[in-house]
């Protein structure tokens, strides 16, 4: 009995063992598959069937029936018709899924008087005359909205009148220098000077005539650089793209961007806002944009010597001269009814929350407001983001996560100086700028069927080649890609790479996102063959009431396919930034990028450098270390990945200078890469080095070299070892 007692006791105990060890065994197989499954996921590889389906389900047919749409209202910023289009955008985002607001700015606009047109009126000495400007444009297709006029945007009201009259070719800094030199600066006080669009950014040109003592400005597009096969019916608008003798550009002329009255603030209810008199970026002479045809009639009372081949346009009957008084004691005459407004402004902001890094951004942007139509700007880019959008709606609903936030930006004002992006920027730059992995913008999404063309900061190049060679080319043989039309037309030899550029000024939103917030960013759009167009200044038909639904569909994209495109290479763009567990950025880009931005300096004394070189050579030095350090890293450890993409994230923000360029409070920020002074579209690597260059100021120099010498070591310690970053 007791042998069995104990025998079947002994098998009770080993079997009780026995399923406590399996049931053990099972909780705690249990348990790491648990914590097993919450370390993959959080470091999960990207699901690259998501970019081909994304590449897959952008439809040409939706871009043309969104643009059509979005074109057939006017969408001028600070009108009803901004809060009308901004909820046309808020709806569309809210049936894709995302968290939409509408972020609104009271901001100063301007405008022209409907009932009153800007003129410009030359008369001749006995009253009579000789031709007074339109005020308008022709209009070609009566069932057209009508859209604002020809006007340039916060330039003053008022009445100006000369005998003399200049012809400042592009108005570029040094073209007025040089007309200054040649009549003598006496003589350019209280004149009008007619300058060519072209070159330069508008703004620049009004701003050098006041400064050269003009009292008003005339602006007009030269056929050699908006109609250059021609001005007859059949060669211009709207047998063609090019401009028709009628046309004009409108355009902002506010040289600081943002709302000129809360500079570096945003234009909230409770911001303290700057008297009007007390804004220096203001300009204070009347301007206006005139027809060619117009131009051409009072270019012929030019007096004073001819202008070299290279000022010359191709106005017919015209003998480009520099001018001086007026032929037969005529008079030019300015007047202007523009007013400055306050008026609200609406950005439209969507987010699809990231499922598991939601504290990243990946950012995509285009402005929403048109000066009339904005058939190719900005319209084109909006009706693309709005197809990028649906599709990431439909895959959402399908059960697609992205990893890091999409997020997705409608812009008001941009015409007007980028200021809803600006002021957005301005308003959040702290979490923005801790949160930011890119910013990818379009403004004139598709303005010709030839080929991508891309600014973007350095880092960015490799991951924007891969963009390229997933998606099919537009208007090309089946099975080529973005990137082989793009080296077959626009190739770097010596890299045997595709040319882009990193230099970006400020033409577009980017701007605040390159200078205040310190994100990697791009630019892109698809752009027309230039040799073939002959070098046009633009899309010829830039900011005229020409830029039409029906103008893009005859003339540029058929069959939207250039915006499709445009839709799966920015789209795709946005899943491999935010799909990846470890950024795709490459430092070493910016080593190189370094170096050329400071070999185009010039110094007179080429050792003034030494103290900039050498801190590139280190950050070269730092940079390789830093990427081999990368490949030791453990890609299973989400704490890892974290650490390395928040250098890569640091890196580009630790070229900001918080006190701006110069040490002036600007917005222009980036040591490397921001606006030069005289040119706002252009840049150029260490413009505050430059611009002393430019001045030959030995001492600025020296000053300007330490400056940035300080911030190239700064970003080089962002690249080191954690415990030992000192440089
Ligand atoms: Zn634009």
């Amino acid at each position: 009995m007791n042998k069995r007692y104990y025998f079947v006791t002994a098998l009770v105990g080993v079997i009780a063992l026995g399923v406590g060890i399996v049931i053990g065994y099972f909780v705690i197989k249990k348990q790491q598959n648990h914590d097993t499954w919450k370390y993959d996921r959080l470091t999960r590889q990207a699901d690259k069937k998501n970019y081909q389906t994304f590449i897959d389900s952008v439809q040409a047919a939706n871009i043309e029936a969104n643009l059509k749409d979005l074109t057939s209202r006017p969408h001028l910023a600070g009108l009803p018709e901004d809060l009308e289009s901004a909820e046309v955008v808020a709806e569309r985002w809210k049936n894709d899924g995302l968290l939409v607001i509408k972020p609104k700015y009271n901001v100063l606009l301007s405008y022209p008087d409907d009932n009153n047109l800007n003129r410009v009126t030359l008369t001749s000495d006995d009253g009579s005359v000789i031709i007074q400007t339109n005020g308008t444009e022709k209009v070609y297709n009566s069932t057209q909205p009508k859209t604002v006029n020809p006007f340039l945007a916060h330039t003053p009201n008022g009445t100006v009148n000369s005998t003399k009259l200049f012809y400042g070719n592009y108005g570029a800094l040094e073209d007025l220098q040089k007309l200054a030199s040649v009549v003598g600066n006496a003589s350019l006080q209280g004149s009008i000077i007619i300058m060519r669009y072209g070159s330069i950014f508008r703004g620049d040109k009004i701003m050098h005539a006041q400064y050269f003592g003009a009292i008003g400005a005339i602006l007009y597009n030269d056929p050699a650089d908006y109609a250059p096969f021609g001005t007859t019916a059949d060669q211009v608008y709207d047998q063609k793209w090019y401009m028709p003798p009628s046309g004009a550009q409108r355009g902002s002329a506010l040289i600081l961007d943002g709302d000129p009255l809360t500079p570096i603030y945003p234009s909230t209810d409770y911001m303290y806002r700057l008297k009007e008199e007390n804004v220096k970026y203001l300009p204070r002479i009347p301007a206006q944009p005139i027809a060619y045809a117009e131009a051409q009639i009072i270019l012929q009372y030019l007096g004073g010597n001819e202008v070299p081949v290279e000022w010359r346009g191709a106005l017919q009957n015209v003998t480009y001269r520099y001018g001086g008084e007026l032929y037969n004691g005529s008079t030019i005459e300015v007047k202007t009814y523009n007013k400055l407004q306050r008026k609200d402004t609406y950005d439209v902001i969507g987010i699809m929350e990231g499922d598991i890094e939601p504290d990243r951004y990946i950012v995509m942007g285009n402005h929403r407001d048109a000066w009339s139509l904005g058939a190719i700007d900005p319209t084109s880019g909006t009706a693309t983001m709005l197809e990028i959008t649906r599709v990431l709606g439909e895959m959402y609903k399908n059960g697609f996560r992205p990893r890091r936030s999409l997020m997705f930006c409608s812009w008001g004002a941009e015409e007007y100086g980028l200021i809803g992006s600006m002021e957005y920027v301005q308003e959040y730059v702290k979490v923005l700028g801790a949160r930011i992995v890119s910013y990818l913008n379009v403004d004139s999404a598709v303005q010709g069927n030839h080929t991508i063309l891309v600014k973007t900061a350095p880092m960015l190049f490799d991951i924007i080649v891969e963009a390229s060679k997933m998606v099919p080319s537009a208007y090309d043989a089946p099975g080529q890609t973005v990137y082989d039309k793009w080296m077959r037309v626009n190739r770097n030899n010596i890299t045997d790479e595709p040319k882009l550029t990193y230099d970006r000024g400020s033409g577009s939103d980017y701007f605040s996102f390159d200078q205040l917030v310190g994100s990697s960013n791009m630019d892109a759009r698809y752009t027309y063959n230039s040799a073939e167009q002959r070098n046009i200044a633009s899309h010829p038909l830039y900011h005229t009431s020409y830029e039409v639904f029906s103008m893009m569909k005859k003339f540029v994209d058929p069959d939207f396919t250039a915006h499709r495109t445009m839709g799966q290479f920015i789209g795709v763009l946005v899943l491999l930034l935010s799909e990846t567990p470890v950024l795709q950025f490459n430092v070493t880009r910016y080593t190189t990028t370094l170096m050329q931005a400071m070999n185009n300096l010039k110094p007179n004394d080429p050792t003034v450098l030494d103290p900039l070189r050498n801190a590139i050579n280190d950050f070269g030095k730092t940079a390789e270390d830093f990427v081999a350090r990368s490949k030791l890293m453990d890609r299973e450890n989400p704490y890892e990945i974290r650490f390395y993409n928040d250098q890569l994230l640091q890196l580009e923000r630790s070229f900001l200078n918080p006190l701006g360029q110069g040490g002036d409070y600007t917005d222009f920020k980036h040591i490397v890469f921001a606006p030069s002074k005289d040119n706002q579209y252009a840049a150029s690597g260490f413009p505050t080095i430059s611009d002393a260059i430019f001045n030959n100021n030995q001492t600025e120099i020296e000053y300007q070299v330490a400056i940035a010498t300080y911030f190239v070591r700064g970003a080089l310690s962002i690249l080191k070892d954690f415990n030992n970053f000192f440089s």
